[in-house]
Parts: C-alpha cells; structure tokens; sequence
C-alpha cells in the first residue's frame, strides 16, 4: 500500500481512503491485520492497522526492509510523447522491467501538445501509474518521472551513462553496446524521430541503436529495448 509521506518505525501512519478502501471491502482485512507500506525511498514497511473507518485507515509501522530488486543499470526512458493509452503501457511496463527514471519530451511529431494545465493533469495521471506499477511489481523505489519538455531543451541538459536514440537506421546495435551503469534511451512517438529531431539528438552526443530488421510500434520499441538491456547489462 502506497503511503505519500515519511515511514519510521514505531509511528502510525494513515493510509489513503482508495488505498484504506481496498484493504478493508476489497481485501477484508481488519484492526490487527498485517500490510505491507512503501512511500518510494526503497524500503518495504511492515506494518499492522490499528483503525479502520469509513474514511481511511491508520496502520502502526512495526519494521522496515531495504528492498535489493533494483537493476544495476540505471536507465531513463526518454519517450516522444505518445496517446494516453500508449504512455499508460509505457509507464506500466517499463516500472515493471526496472526503469529507474522518464523523461516524456515532445518531438517535431509529437501530436499530443498538452498546455500547462493539461500537463500537470496528465503527471498526476502518470504518477499514479508508476505507484500502482511499483505495488503490483514489488519495487519499493517509485521511479522518477520528469515534467514533459520539448527535445532540444531536454537534449542540451545532462545525461547519464550511455546516450542512446531508437533508430531503426542506426549505427549500433544492442550485441555492441559496451558495459555501463546507465543508459539514456530517447525513443520516437508514433510517427517517429524527425530528421531535425535525429541531427539534435546527435549534435547532443546521443548515437542511433537500432533493433531489428523490423519497425516496432513506439511502445513495443522502448519495452523490447529495456528488457533487452536489462538482460544484456542489467538486471
Ligand atoms: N515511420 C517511423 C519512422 O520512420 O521512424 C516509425 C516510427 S516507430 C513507430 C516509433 C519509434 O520506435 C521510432 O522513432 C524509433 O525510436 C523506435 N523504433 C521502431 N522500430 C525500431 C527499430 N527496429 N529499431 C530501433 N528503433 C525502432
């Protein structure tokens, strides 16, 4: 159960209503049972609920347990803005194969333009996802998740390890990637990584990794890559 605020043990910590509501209709659990709380700073809290109401819940916090499933290899998932549905999957999936940090960055065809406001709808959207990606994997570290910027402005900032862009025409493929403890991974939205998009990325010191003989859709492109890399350099 997702908790947004600091655990220690011996505290009480009160559990959200969604959360307090699928525990106990859902789940039936009651005072004296045990749950299991994470808040993303990499612990799992063992914990016992003490008061159980209507409108949420109070656990006491009896343990905490360093969590040891996180990859290695840092990677940050840099996505071309994508549908709603398509970035869902990505979020989803890529929490699940160990992504440590996204970065959604709008690219020449990104066709979702979000205002400010529709921005900082969608990150709440998305952070929500990552939580109930980390629950549903057993990560105790939510990943990082970056507000959406355009390509050249996310491309001039710094970036760790390997730099790596998705081109089904690139120059390096995944059996040539030397070891590293992290990997930058732009990949295209649905229409792919413009011309201007590529010499920017390039100019950035990003190089090409292409996949395959095949074109893959944005998301199945980004996921195949993570799990490749997590096999091949991470874990
Ligand atoms: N017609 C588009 C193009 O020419 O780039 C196809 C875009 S594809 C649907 C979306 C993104 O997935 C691409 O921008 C690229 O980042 C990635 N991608 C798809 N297939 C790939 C492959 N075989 N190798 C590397 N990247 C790939």
């Amino acid at each position: 159960c997702h908790v947004d605020a600091p655990l220690s043990v011996g505290a009480t910590a009160a559990l959200p209503e969604t959360a307090a509501g699928h525990l106990v209709r859902v789940l039936r659990l009651g005072v004296g049972d045990a749950v299991v709380l994470f808040n993303g700073d990499g612990q799992d809290y063992d914990a016992r609920l003490v008061a159980v109401g209507k409108r949420g819940a109070e656990a006491e916090v009896l343990g905490a347990r360093a969590l040891a499933n996180e990859s290695p290899l840092a990677i940050t998932l840099a996505q071309g803005v994508a549908r709603g549905e398509k970035m869902d999957l990505v979020l989803q999936k890529g929490t699940e194969l160990g992504v440590a940090a996204f970065a959604p960055i709008n690219t020449e065809r990104t066709e979702v333009k979000l205002d400010a406001e529709r921005a900082e709808k969608r990150l709440a959207h998305w952070r929500g996802v990552l939580v109930a990606a980390c629950e549903q994997s057993g990560r105790a570290r939510v990943p990082a998740l970056a507000s959406p910027v355009g390509l050249a402005h996310w491309a001039g900032g710094a970036h760790a390890g390997l730099k790596l862009m998705l081109d089904p025409e690139g120059e390096l493929t995944l059996a040539a990637l030397p070891a590293t403890e992290a990997v930058t991974l732009v990949v295209g939205p649905e229409g792919g990584l413009s011309e201007r998009d590529l010499a920017t990325l390039r100019a950035a010191g990003f190089k090409g990794l292409r996949l395959g003989p095949r074109i893959l859709r944005t998301e199945t492109a980004g996921l195949a890559a993570i799990a490749a890399l997590q096999s091949r350099l991470g874990d």
